[in-house]
C-alpha cells in the first residue's frame, strides 16, 4: 500500500471518495531520442496523424458534452486546443521532422514542442508566453495517445479518481460533468482556484501531492480523503470498510442537514446571522438557492475574462449579470469587480502589456489593474450598474489598499453613473458600494474605509497571505497559513469594530467564514454576515442554530485575553470553543 501524506486536505461536502485511479496523460514522462529507418517513415507519419486525429476527436467529444449553460470561456479553452492541433506549427512541422530527420513521432513532436516553447519563452507579451502551457497540454495529449493511452472520454471518468499534474478550472468543470469521484493533483494549494472550484462543485480532492502521477498506478483503487489531505492506494479491506462507513455517515449527515434547510439561521438567543454564497460561475446560483442563501456575498467575475484573448464586452457582461439577478429573483447579489492577477491570470489584459510580472500577488492586481486600465474596467462598471436596474445589486471592490485609491474608484463610479444617465440607461442610483478588506493596511485603517463605503467584506484568503507573508498558492508553506494567528484575528476584529462604529454591515467572504470550526469565534467577535461556498451553507446553518451569542461573546473575550499568554493559539481555541 502506498501512503501519501504530502497532500493538502480540502474540505468538501463529500469529503471522502473511493474509485479507480485514472492517470491523466500518464505514462509520458520523458521522451528520448529515437530514429527510424527510411522504410518506416510513412507508417510513422500515419501513426502520428492517427494520434492527432484521436486527440482532436476526443477534444470535439469533450466540447459537445459541455452543458449549454456553462460559461463561454470554457468551450473557448477547448477551441484553442483544437486550433493548435490543426496548426501547421505543430502537425506539419512534426511530420517534416519525421520525414527529413527520420525521427520517431514521439521524438519529432518533442523537438517541435521544445522549439515552440523556446519561441514563447522569448516573447515579451506575457499572454503569449502563457500559451506555452497550451502547447504542453496539446503535445502531452498527443504523446499520451502515441504511447498507447486512450484519450479521455466522458464515460471513462464516471466514478474514477483523476490523478493529474494540474487541472485547469475548465477541466475541473468538465470532469465534474463527467461524473468523476475525486481528483488528485501534484500542484496547487487549498486556495488555488482549482481547489476552490472543486469545493464549490462538491468534488472531493487532494492537491499538492508531489509526483502523484508517478506514485499511483492506472486502475488501482484509491481512497481520497479530502479532509485529511491523504490519498491511500490499493487499500486493504479493513481500510475500505472504514472509509465506506465514513461515506455513508457523511451521506446521512447531509440528508439530516438538508432536512433543516428551511429553518431560520438564528442563534438560540434569537440573533439572525446572514448566510451568503460565494459564486464562481452563474450555475453556482442554483445550489445557493437550494441551500437558502440570504444573498450572494461574492460573485467572482474573473471567469468571464479567462482563457480568451479579449475582455468580455459590456453587453456580454450585462447579459451574465442580468441572468444572475433574474435567477436570484429579489435576493441581493454582490458583484465583485475584476480581480485579475496572481492565480487568476488571463490573456484578456495582454494587449496592454500590463500583466503582473515580478511578484504577481503584490503587483498590478485587481483594482490596481482596473484603475490603470480604464478600458478594461469601465465596461464592467457600466454592466454592473445597468444590471442593478433590475434587482438588488451591490458592487464590491477587491484589493483596496489606500483611501485615495478608493476615492479614485468612487469618482469613476460617479462618472459612469453620470454617463449612463446622459444616455438614458437605467441603474440603481443608490447601489451599495463596498470594499474588500484583504490587505493588512486596509484592515488597520478600516475605519477610514468604512467612512467612504456602504459595506465591508473581509477577504481572509488574501488577508492571511499578506499578514503572515505566506503565499496562498504555495504548498511548501501552507502549514503556516493560520487563520487563528493573533495578528490575523486582531485585523479581523479591527475591521468588524470599524464597520460597527460607522454603522455599516460587514461580512466575511474568505474561506475562513465557510469553515464550521471558526463560525463560533467569528460570531463571538461580532460578525453577523458570512459568505461561503454554497455547499458549506447547510453545515454553517446548523452550527449557528446551536450557538448562544452571549455565551460565545464570553468565550471570545476569554480567548483573546488568554491568547496573549498562550502562544499555541490553536490548542487554546479548541479548548475554549469545545472542539476537542
Ligand atoms: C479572499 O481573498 O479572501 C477572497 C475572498 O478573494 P479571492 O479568494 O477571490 O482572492
Ligand atoms: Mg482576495
Amino acid at each position: 500500500m502506498t501512503l501519501s501524506c504530502q497532500g493538502i486536505g480540502i474540505n468538501t461536502s463529500r469529503e471522502v471518495a473511493i474509485g479507480e485511479a485514472y492517470l491523466l496523460n500518464s505514462g509520458v514522462t520523458e521522451i528520448s531520442m529515437r530514429e527510424i529507418s527510411k522504410t518506416q517513415v510513412d507508417s510513422e507519419i500515419d501513426r502520428f496523424q492517427a494520434a492527432v486525429e484521436a486527440t482532436s476527436n476526443h477534444l470535439r467529444g469533450v466540447r459537445e458534452q459541455i452543458p449549454g449553460d456553462t460559461a463561454p470561456d470554457i468551450s473557448e479553452f477547448i477551441d484553442t486546443h483544437l486550433l493548435m492541433l490543426e496548426d501547421v506549427a505543430i502537425s506539419q512541422a512534426t511530420i517534416s521532422l519525421i520525414r527529413e530527420k527520420q525521427f520517431s513521432a514521439e521524438w519529432a513532436l518533442q523537438v517541435r514542442r521544445d522549439e515552440l516553447v523556446r519561441v514563447f519563452d522569448e516573447m515579451d507579451d506575457p499572454y503569449l508566453r502563457t500559451r506555452k502551457d497550451d502547447v504542453d497540454h496539446v503535445v502531452g495529449q498527443i504523446q499520451f495517445v502515441l504511447a498507447g493511452g486512450e484519450p479521455t472520454h466522458s464515460d471513462n471518468l464516471e466514478g474514477r479518481v483523476v490523478v493529474a499534474r494540474d487541472l485547469t478550472p475548465a477541466e475541473t468543470i468538465m470532469m465534474k460533468n463527467q461524473g468523476i469521484a475525486a481528483f488528485v493533483t501534484e500542484f496547487g494549494g487549498p486556495l488555488s482556484h482549482t481547489a476552490i472550484l472543486a469545493r464549490s462543485l462538491g468534488i472531493p480532492a487532494v492537491v499538492g501531492i508531489h509526483q502523484a502521477t508517478t506514485l499511483f498506478r492506472q486502475g488501482e483503487t484509491l481512497v481520497v480523503d479530502g479532509a485529511q489531505g491523504v490519498v491511500l492506494a490499493d487499500p486493504t479491506e479493513r481500510i475500505l470498510h472504514h472509509y465506506r462507513e465514513r461515506i455513508s455517515a457523511r451521506l446521512k449527515r447531509e440528508a439530516d442537514l438538508r432536512r433543516q434547510v428551511d429553518l431560520p439561521t438564528m442563534t438560540t438567543d434569537g440573533y439572525h446571522i446572514y448566510l451568503q454564497a460565494n459564486i464562481e460561475l452563474p450555475e453556482d446560483i442554483r445550489i445557493s438557492l437550494d441551500n437558502r442563501a440570504d444573498g450572494v456575498g461574492l460573485f467572482r467575475t474573473e471567469f468571464l475574462y479567462m482563457n480568451r484573448p479579449d475582455p468580455p464586452s459590456e453587453e456580454e457582461q450585462l447579459e451574465v449579470y442580468l441572468a444572475a439577478v433574474r435567477e436570484l429573483n429579489g435576493i441581493p447579489i454582490t458583484i465583485r469587480t475584476l480581480d485579475l492577477g496572481m492565480d487568476k491570470s488571463t490573456g484578456a489584459i495582454s494587449e496592454s502589456g500590463c500583466m503582473p510580472a515580478v511578484n504577481p500577488a503584490l503587483g498590478l492586481r485587481a483594482i490596481r489593474l482596473c484603475l490603470k486600465e480604464p478600458e478594461l474596467f469601465l465596461p464592467q462598471l457600466r454592466a454592473i450598474l445597468r444590471a442593478s436596474a433590475e434587482g438588488p445589486v451591490r458592487l464590491m471592490i477587491p484589493m483596496l489598499s489606500s483611501v485615495p485609491e478608493l476615492m479614485q474608484v468612487l469618482d469613476l463610479i460617479e462618472r459612469t453613473k453620470q454617463e449612463l444617465s446622459n444616455q438614458h440607461l437605467h441603474y440603481d442610483a443608490s447601489l451599495p458600494i463596498g470594499g474588500m478588506i484583504e490587505i493588512p493596511a486596509a484592515a488597520i485603517a478600516a475605519n477610514a474605509f468604512a467612512r467612504q463605503l456602504d459595506f465591508l467584506s473581509i477577504g481572509t484568503n488574501d488577508l492571511i497571505q499578506y499578514t503572515l507573508a505566506v503565499d496562498r498558492m504555495d504548498e511548501e508553506v501552507n502549514f503556516l497559513f493560520d487563520p487563528l494567528h493573533p495578528a490575523v484575528l486582531n485585523l479581523i476584529q479591527n475591521t468588524i469594530n470599524a464597520a460597527d462604529q460607522a454603522g455599516i454591515p460587514v461580512s466575511m467572504c474568505g474561506e475562513m467564514a465557510g469553515d464550521p470550526h471558526y463560525i463560533r469565534l467569528l460570531i463571538g467577535m461580532g460578525l453577523r454576515e458570512m459568505s461561503m461556498h454554497p455547499s458549506a451553507l447547510l453545515e454553517a446553518r446548523e452550527v449557528i442554530r446551536h450557538c448562544n451569542l452571549t455565551n460565545l461573546q464570553e468565550r471570545t473575550e476569554r480567548y483573546f485575553q488568554l491568547l496573549i499568554e498562550q502562544p499555541n493559539s490553536t490548542a487554546l481555541f479548541e479548548e475554549i470553543f469545545n472542539l476537542t
